[in-house]
């Protein structure tokens, strides 16, 4: 129990039925769920093998494993650690065939399954400008998150058009990957919860065997992760749940806050503990992020302190440009690091991968070792999917997908026309088209030559399945395919950078098969395909190298720093600008949540910084500083004065827009609780700033930006700004009226201004807000 208050001991002795631990940033929640696998082990012998712990990512489920190793010396890997998605693909290759797939299954990735979606939406007629892929990914991932099965999903979109198109893809693209033996990353979780509703004794399996269940960062479960988590701890109800609700950040991914916010109600002698000491932060960095996130409406009151020193004050900066931000930050971290700091202890947050490409460059010029997180995955770049698809077609993967990546790469004069007819012939017999190919002078209508072609790229494969049969390793099968099949010296060939960057990634990809196979000396190929498919770049991060470590501030969840950046705090960036233009209230205060996740991740300084101006989808955008700059109370700076001139200087700015006559956008901006009253912020904020600060192009910017979301069902937005006056609006108090955003509601007063009526509404939604009836456009109802 060393290293633990009295509440964390609490937690950790708590060791019979469901236990939640409810509390902010950095107050040890992961400490707590590491100590207690030690704690359960050491002081109530329960067997490693019966406990599991589920974390967010494969990174944090390594350091767990090694913590708890540290601890206690012995057996910390045969508990379980794991996500959920490598916990579902363990399971899943035990049983999978109990469900209708086979246990070698393969795992798709985005791209596999966008492909996949493209060819159904071609052989269905759909025209995907008008029906994007992406949107048919989304809505089968939200199904599939909610657990909704293909033929539930058509019932519950009956109605119309869109709704039924989406069930017949997803119908379809279901029965694609089960002919072709593959899940994606959604199915992992929701197969097995599949699985184990349907064989009620491989359920029992599982609960016998996992009898302590321990959920880290359980703001973040969606709804198909709550009913597996629910399954396995039916039997036994020693289930320990630990998170934050300030920290749900992933709603757009079906995250549901609920899942913790009920977990009383679902488990009703819960014992609820709350941890209140901050261990992380210093006091000005938590004050800003308490002050930050107090600004959102419907949160259980948390008060996290700190025992720790006020430490340094928050910088701030407004840079000109986004690249003069990046020098800022580059002769920073050279500040810090020549007062001592080491690069490994700084990190670099934005809102979005694209930022990371000018932070990136700064790096550079300035000498500055650094790492970028996240941004495009290494195993997403086309030559390393393509030799991955040679392994799985090699790894007998039945999946014609893989087999069609790779038949004509490089160039075997094998066309699509011949292509077709292989796949005919493959289900005509029930095979797969590398079976087929096999066979392709059985294939009717094909001419010799092309037959010839397929044969021997069939034989090719066969020829790599036969040296690893005779067990030659891994690595030099690799090299063997890479020659043998011409991919090497057609990139070669090609005497390009590209190919060049291209071969260096392919012998990056090399290395990954060399130590895979030192660490791993029983496995095989399957295993590495198995590997490859669950990590991501950010399991790679590694406290031996020295770099700065550049990520987006979702990726940055969970994990500490003693000096973080955080970059472009600027409205319409960060919160970003289809949160400021959304339908949905919470979409503002879940940018909120990240910004406290960001601000919570600082261990010793914080700085924050915006540009001016910054290029945007191709546009060069003035923006604001962000509002969440402004919640944070100016003693808290360094430049007190400056930030309290900032705010003094916005207000009146505001009250001077108002007297003109264009302050009466406040109506939508102050919904949101902006601190400054007058300030004209919320989802005007685009057009507003574009006005009084002299935007170049005020509206082109916006709009574009607007197309970046979802369809807005407000699209001309800009134009509720012309409007002055009004006559009296054709709704009284009492009566029912619904806002465009808000919903329905009551009229609870009405007022007759200088030039406008004052309505005020309670939104049965999101409770009583006053707006000027001009820009409100409230409709009876
Ligand atoms: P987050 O919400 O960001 O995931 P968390 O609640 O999981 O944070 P931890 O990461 O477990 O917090 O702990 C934050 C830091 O505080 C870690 O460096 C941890 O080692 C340290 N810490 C936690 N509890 C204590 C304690 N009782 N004494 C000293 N240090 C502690
Ligand atoms: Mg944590």
């Amino acid at each position: 129990m060393a290293g633990l208050n009295d509440m964390q001991e609490q937690a950790c002795e708590h060791v019979d039925g469901p236990l939640l631990i409810l509390a902010g940033a950095g107050s040890g929640k992961t400490r707590v769920i590491t100590h207690r696998v030690a704690y359960l082990m050491e002081h109530e012998g329960v067997n490693p093998l019966n406990i599991l712990a589920i974390t967010f990512t494969n990174k944090a489920a390594r350091e767990m494993r090694e913590r708890v190793d540290l601890i206690v010396g012995d057996g910390a890997d045969r508990v379980w650690v794991s996500t959920f998605h490598s916990l579902c693909v363990r399971i899943l290759r035990r049983y999978a065939d109990k469900i209708g797939y086979g246990k070698n299954f393969d795992i798709y990735d985005s791209d596999d399954q966008k492909s996949t979606v493209k060819s159904i939406l071609k052989d269905f007629q759909i025209d995907p400008k008008r029906y994007p892929e992406k949107m048919f990914m989304a809505e089968i991932s939200k199904a599939k998150e909610k657990y909704l099965s293909p033929d539930e999903f058509a019932k519950k979109n009956a109605a119309d058009y869109a709704g039924t198109k989406a069930a017949e893809v997803y119908t379809e693209y279901q029965s694609r990957l089960k002919k072709n033996n593959a899940m994606d990353f959604d199915d992992l979780i929701y197969k097995t919860v599949e699985l184990f509703e349907h064989n009620p004794d491989v359920l029992d399996t599982y609960q016998n065997r996992f009898r302590y269940i321990m959920v880290d960062e359980y703001q973040d479960t969606n709804h198909i992760q709550f009913l597996l988590v629910k399954m396995l701890a039916r039997k036994y109800r020693n289930l320990c749940v630990v998170g934050d609700d300030d920290q749900s950040i992933y709603k757009f991914r079906g995250a549901n806050i609920t899942n913790i916010l009920n977990f009383e109600k679902e488990y009703e002698d819960a014992k609820v503990i709350k941890l209140e000491q901050n261990y992380r932060s210093c006091g000005n960095i938590l004050a800003a992020a308490n002050a930050v996130i107090q600004h959102n409406a419907g949160r259980k009151d948390k008060a996290l302190w700190t025992d720790k020193d006020a430490g340094e004050k928050i910088s701030f900066e407004q840079c000109d440009s986004e690249y003069a931000e990046g020098d800022m930050v580059a002769s920073r971290i050279k500040t810090l690091v020549r007062q001592g700091v080491d690069y490994r202890d700084i990190a670099i947050l934005y809102r979005t991968n694209a930022q990371s490409r000018v932070l990136g460059e700064k790096m550079v010029y300035a000498n500055i070792p650094y790492r970028v997180y996240g941004g495009t995955n290494f195993y997403a770049r086309k030559e390393i999917k393509d030799v991955l698809a040679y392994l799985k077609v090699i790894n007998n993967s039945t999946d014609n997908l893989y087999f069609r990546r790779v038949v004509n790469v490089p160039k075997r004069g094998i066309g699509e026309a011949s292509l077709s007819k292989v796949e005919s012939f493959a289900d005509a017999y029930g095979l797969s088209m590398m079976d087929a190919a096999a066979r392709a002078d059985e294939i009717p209508g094909m001419a010799a030559k092309t037959s010839a072609k397929i044969r021997q790229f069939a034989e090719l494969i066969t020829s790599f399945r036969d040296m690893l049969a005779d067990g030659e390793s891994l690595d030099s099968v690799y090299d063997r395919i890479l020659e043998d099949t011409g991919y090497e010296s057609e990139l070669i060939a090609e005497h390009t950078e590209e190919a060049m960057t291209r071969l260096e990634n392919i012998d990056e990809l090399r290395n990954k098969v060399v130590e895979f196979t030192e660490d791993n000396e029983e496995a095989g190929l399957s295993e590495f395909l198995e590997e490859i498919a669950l990590v991501s770049d950010l399991d790679a991060m590694s406290e031996d190298d020295n770099q700065v470590k550049l990520m987006t501030l979702h990726s940055a969840k969970g994990l500490e720093f003693p000096y973080v950046f955080i970059c472009g705090m600027e409205d319409r960036v960060f919160p970003s600008g289809i949160a400021l233009n959304s339908d949905d209230p919470d979409a503002l205060e879940e940018e909120r949540r990240l910004c406290y996740v960001g601000i919570t991740r600082a261990m010793k300084k914080l700085y924050l910084s915006a540009a001016k101006e910054r290029m945007m989808h191709g546009n060069r955008v003035y923006s604001d500083v962000s509002r969440f700059i402004r919640e944070i109370p100016p003693m808290l700076f360094e430049h007190e004065a400056d930030m309290k001139n900032m705010a003094k200087r916005r207000e009146s700015e505001s009250v001077d827009r108002y007297n003109r006559g264009e302050g009466r956008r406040d109506a939508y901006g102050s919904s949101y609780g902006d601190t400054y009253a007058g300030y004209s912020g919320g989802r005007t904020a685009g057009a507003a700033s574009g006005r009084s600060y002299g935007q170049k192009n005020p509206y082109s910017s916006y709009a574009k930006q607007q197309s970046y979301g979802q369809p807005s069902s407000q699209p001309s937005f800009g134009k509720a700004f012309v409007v002055n006056s009004v006559g009296k609006p054709d709704y009284a108090v009492g009566d029912r009226v619904r806002h465009i955003k808000f919903g329905p509601g009551t009229v609870e007063a009405l007022e007759k201004g200088d030039k406008d009526y004052e309505v005020t509404v309670n939104f049965d939604r999101c409770g009583v807000r006053k707006m000027f009836a001009s820009f409100a456009k409230l409709k009876k109802c």
